[in-house]
């Protein structure tokens, strides 16, 4: 097989999208990127994400070695624990994620990271191939070998492969597979921040001093909490969001019909979130009451219906283009970023001849819709797991929980 000219085309600057884009520019492969967002000042998304193992080893693989080093450095402190607490704030459950005293696999670590920076990271010497205010809203393929790729504002890029990475909505999806459905999962969530200052300090549970917790209260509704503690130096000030600090985030997820906050102004979210926490711990309620009103956002929790196999092209689907899922696991941006890894090895071998573009595409694809749909499953068990509303099934969740957490072994074994 002759090595083919390789150019690809990316609709989205993501997460997923920019480490792809990073992934075949050290690759050597033509990539250019189709955003959006009118510039990257446009980014403000400031809230913390977690990075698993996975996804930091994606990162090693498509990122130079000097900006995983930035990572690194400008990473938060790495979580050592998970807890799942009662509204009472009693400890149901809690599993280490780095045993005490060890240190984090420098490659293969859980992170805790800021959107925002880990998005400066991503963008890092790609000014030259990524093109803001490109909403894609189709494409036409011309063989195997050919793409067109159209904008909102009339233009068109072409290529050889085209990577639809816009995120949920995406355009290219609804074009390639649009038997492939997004619902909604019946659950709300609302996200709400607050500085780590020394009076939030004092309202966290121990727990929280090790890693993130759960709360799991009655009636289907579940509390998310997390801390973002990061020291960044000096010379990484431009990466950190301008409303630099150590924060804490939480997530209050119930059922749609219980929790009504859907185009509510934030005022009233607030409101509605504490009077479902009525009873519970004060210093849990007084993480939400003290959340400034401007981070407060509902958010309708949707998940991809996984599909069977479909004939591969040109064209493909990457990160929650594809598998979008509720956040109730946290790793639909690691599934993304694996995604772009795979992508990278197996385009980066249509670059050297070893592979043909749909076959490259096939085996992507294939290997994709595996990990991809395997995780989308598990997030919406995980979410419904811990949305209970019948009394008897949350009493006897939280003896298996409790339980659990008395045998270390069996823990063990279901976590790790
Ligand atoms: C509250 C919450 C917390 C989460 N926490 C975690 C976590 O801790 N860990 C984790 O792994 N995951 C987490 N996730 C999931 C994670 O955010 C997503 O899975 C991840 O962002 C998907 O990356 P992506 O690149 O596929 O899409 P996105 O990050 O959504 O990027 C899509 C990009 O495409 C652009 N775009 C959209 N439409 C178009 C178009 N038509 N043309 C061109 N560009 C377009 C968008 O502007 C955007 O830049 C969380 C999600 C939520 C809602």
């Amino acid at each position: 097989m002759s090595p083919s000219p390789l150019r690809v085309l990316i609709a989205g600057g993501g997460i997923g999208g920019l480490c792809l884009a990073q992934g075949l520019r050290k690759a050597g492969v033509d990539v250019t990127v189709f955003e959006r967002a009118p510039s990257a000042a446009a980014f403000r998304e400031g809230y913390r994400l977690h990075v698993s193992p996975e996804g930091s080893r994606a990162l090693h693989s498509c990122l130079p070695d000097e900006l995983f080093t930035v990572l690194q450095e400008t990473s938060g402190r790495p979580p050592r624990s998970m807890s799942f607490l009662t509204e009472r704030l009693a400890e149901l459950l809690s599993v280490e994620v780095l045993p005490a005293g060890a240190e984090p696999d420098p490659v293969a670590a859980h992170r805790s990271v800021n959107r925002y920076t880990l998005r400066q990271i991503l963008l890092t010497g790609l000014d030259d191939i990524v093109h803001y205010g490109k909403e894609c809203v189709g494409y036409e393929r011309h063989g195997d070998e050919a793409v067109t790729v159209r904008f909102a504002d009339g233009s068109t890029a072409e290529g050889t492969v085209l990577i639809g990475a816009e995120g949920g909505r995406s355009a290219v999806r609804e074009q390639l597979l649009p038997h492939a459905g997004r619902v909604e999962t019946g659950m709300v969530s609302v996200g709400g921040r607050l500085p780590l200052d020394a009076e939030t300090r004092a309202l966290l549970p121990r727990h929280l001093s090790s890693g993130p917790a759960s709360v799991l209260a009655p009636r289907g509704f579940s509390l998310f909490i997390a801390t973002h503690q990061a020291v960044i130096a000096d010379r990484y000030r431009h990466l950190a969001p301008p409303e630099a600090g150590d924060y804490v985030v939480w997530g209050f997820t119930g059922p749609r019909d219980r929790l009504p906050v859907v185009d509510r102004p934030a005022r009233e979210v607030r409101r509605l979130v504490l009077e479902r926490m009525r009873g519970w711990d004060r210093r849990l309620r007084a993480l939400v009451e003290r959340s400034d009103l401007d981070t407060i956002h509902p958010i309708v929790l949707r998940t991809a219906v996984p599909i069977d196999a479909w004939r591969p092209s040109n064209v493909t689907v990457m990160g929650d283009a594809i598998h979008s899922m509720p956040p109730s696991l946290g790793v639909g941006a690691n599934i993304a970023l694996r995604d772009a890894e795979l992508l990278t090895r197996k385009l980066s071998a249509v670059q050297r001849g070893r592979l043909g573009t749909v076959q490259a595409i096939g085996e992507y694809e294939r290997e994709m819709r595996k990990y991809g749909f395997a995780a989308v499953r598990a997030s919406n068990r995980a979410l419904k797991q811990s949305a209970i509303t019948g009394p008897v099934a949350f009493a006897t969740t939280k003896a298996a929980l409790r339980i659990m957490n008395a045998l270390p072994p069996v823990k063990n074994m279901v976590f790790r």
